[in-house]
């Protein structure tokens, strides 16, 4: 099922430059996270762009590992980021790239911008450079340091790479404007010391590039042609203009800026949802309430119903708040197609079929998929005693409930009928045990629902996760600076049910998502697989689930 597409800007924007030949009609992207954490959602709209365009339009997109701040990276996210890209549906075929590669390349580019008198090497400490920038209503103030002689310039930022300076104590600035209003023009830092061993460069470099230098490079070097970035970046695209002017690269690049997404009740903050994992208020990032793609993979979302998602939400210039929902509506979209529908109890009660004998057996069909005809049917045994949701009988049944009730008749999915006869208790009252009397489906009895049920003496015992939304409130942003965000999430996020599974449950294969009749969609999980008890993680609620099964 494709969602229809709209256009936006930014496709016009790729379709005017491919119409009048500009880059010689080539449309090159890129998508360049930082291997500091694992992909989210966000990402995922960034992906589906960035991916999305290229293809669109017959040209290619790059992965590129945008590592030029060793502090937090590492190959386990590298590994991680092109697992989930994969598995979200896109190749980058032999474009993938590392910016750390390119570190003799930036070192040559800011060694050719002093030459040209466009850098130089400052020595105001940290609190002096802020101080000397100023606020955008008034110019700043010019370093002491700005007009030494070129030589003098070589001669440091050469002796800084060489290590000879301690970290913080001098940086590479461009020499642009200290009166522009916008403060990253005003001689902003190409270059900074750093003894931060890299991932994968070691200890060769000291000194590190700082993005607004290394990404219009990296962009220049690869022949990037459309460099889609989050709004965030809008005014940092002056600066990205003139590294690429000032060295010269032909033809430019350019960047474009769109809205990121902001998704209710989770976080998106590579920070915080560090922090969740460490920890341990989640089990990892790919605990199914997590945003990340390998927490959405591990839930049961299936790749389509993301991409989906993200076309549905569109690209615009505007931020704004998408509620999850939406999200979870595409989810459903695609699993009401593809999953296989099971029968599941989740908080079980006996039914007995007093005109059944004990060693009697019959055999129910159900569908596997009433979507899909062509998948055929499933057989499930039943006899005397079945498991039925303890929430489809109501003793005193208000008007509005159809469902079981004394004295009264429901279908039972795929398995004839049975009326209710006789409510069994327990020395304190407590309902234990309902009888019925058994209808062959031949009889056609005019009911008004119809229950699902497992059979007791095959029913296989699951485990069930069952998830609420991670925070309990919907715009996490608009928790004030001074309070803690965990403080915020939804204690009851995860709740574990012992449930009962009809015999195919066990079929599933791990990360296969069913949908357990009249509950919702349930994902057999890959990690706890225990074929004794199969973990299922609740993937989505049905669009009116008749019975909740949180219950
Ligand atoms: P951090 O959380 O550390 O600020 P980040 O989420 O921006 O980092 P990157 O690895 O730099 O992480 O992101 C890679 C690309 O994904 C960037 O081009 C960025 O603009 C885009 N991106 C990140 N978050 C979102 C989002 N919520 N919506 C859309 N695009 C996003
Ligand atoms: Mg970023």
């Amino acid at each position: 099922m494709s969602t229809t597409s709209s256009t936006h800007f930014i496709r016009e924007i790729i379709a005017a430059d491919v119409a009048a030949g500009r880059y010689g009609g080539r449309v090159v992207t890129r998508f360049p996270p930082e291997p500091n954490g694992y992909l989210h959602i966000g990402h995922a709209k960034a992906i589906c762009l960035d991916f999305g365009m290229a293809r669109e339009f017959g040209g290619r997109c790059h992965l590129r590992m945008d590592d030029t701040n060793p502090t937090k990276e590492s190959m386990e996210y590298v590994e991680a980021i092109q697992r989930d890209i994969r598995w979200l549906g896109f190749d980058w075929g032999e474009h993938f790239y590392f910016a750390a590669d390119y570190f003799d390349r930036m070192y040559e580019c800011a060694v050719r911008l002093i030459r040209m008198g466009k850098a130089y090497v400052c020595e105001l400490s940290q609190e002096e450079w802020k101080e000397y920038r100023g606020v955008p209503t008034a110019p700043g103030r010019e370093s002491p340091y700005r007009n030494r002689p070129i030589e003098e310039s070589l001669a440091l930022f050469e002796r800084m790479r060489a290590g000879e300076f301690p970290d913080g104590s001098m940086c590479l600035r461009a020499k642009i404007d200290m009166a522009s209003p916008n403060l990253h023009l005003r001689d902003p830092v190409l270059y900074r010391i750093l003894r931060v061993p890299h991932y994968r460069t070691g200890n060769r470099w000291v000194i590190y590039p700082t993005y607004d230098f290394a990404h219009p490079l990296e962009d220049a070097f690869e022949g990037i042609t459309h460099s889609l970035c989050t709004l965030e970046f809008e005014v940092h695209r002056p600066l990205y203009d003139w590294v690429i002017e000032t060295l010269g690269f032909d033809p430019p690049p350019r960047q474009y800026e769109f809205a990121r997404l902001n998704l209710s009740h989770t976080v998106m903050s590579k920070r915080k949802l560090l922090e969740l994992v460490r920890e341990g208020l989640v089990s990892g990032w790919d605990d199914p309430r997590m945003p990340t793609l390998c927490g959405m993979r591990r839930r049961g979302y299936p790749p389509e119903a993301i991409r989906n998602f993200c076309e549905l939400i569109g690209v615009t210039k505007y931020e704004s708040l998408t509620d999850i929902a939406l999200l979870e509506h595409c989810v459903r979209e695609v699993l009401n197609r593809t999953a296989p529908r099971r029968m599941a109890v989740m908080n079980p009660l006996k039914l007995v079929l007093e005109n059944i004998s004990d060693g009697e057996r019959f055999v129910a069909t159900a569908p596997n998929n009433p979507e899909q005809p062509g998948e055929g049917e499933r057989q499930i045994p039943f006899g005397r005693e079945l498991w039925i949701e303890r929430d489809d009988f109501h003793e005193q049944p208000p008007r509005d409930f159809y469902r079981l009730a004394p004295g009264r008749a429901v279908r039972l999915r795929g398995a004839g009928y049975v009326t209710c006869t006789a409510v069994e208790r327990d020395s304190e009252g407590r309902i234990v045990a309902l009888r019925g009397r058994w209808s062959p489906m031949s009889e056609r009895l005019k009911v008004k629902s119809t229950i699902h049920w497992v059979p007791a003496a095959e029913a296989i015992p699951i485990e069930v996760r069952l998830y609420g939304r991670l925070f309990r409130i919907a715009d996490v942003s608009a928790i004030p600076e001074d309070q803690d965000f965990r403080e915020w999430l939804n204690p009851d996020s995860l709740r574990i049910v012992k449930a009962l599974a009809e015999p195919a449950a066990r079929d599933a294969r791990p990360g296969q998502t069913v949908q357990f009749e009249r509950l919702g969609y349930f994902c057999a999980d890959e990690r706890d697989f225990r074929p004794e008890t199969p973990v299922f993680n609740q993937t989505v609620t049905l669009k009116d689930s008749p019975v909740a099964p949180t219950t």
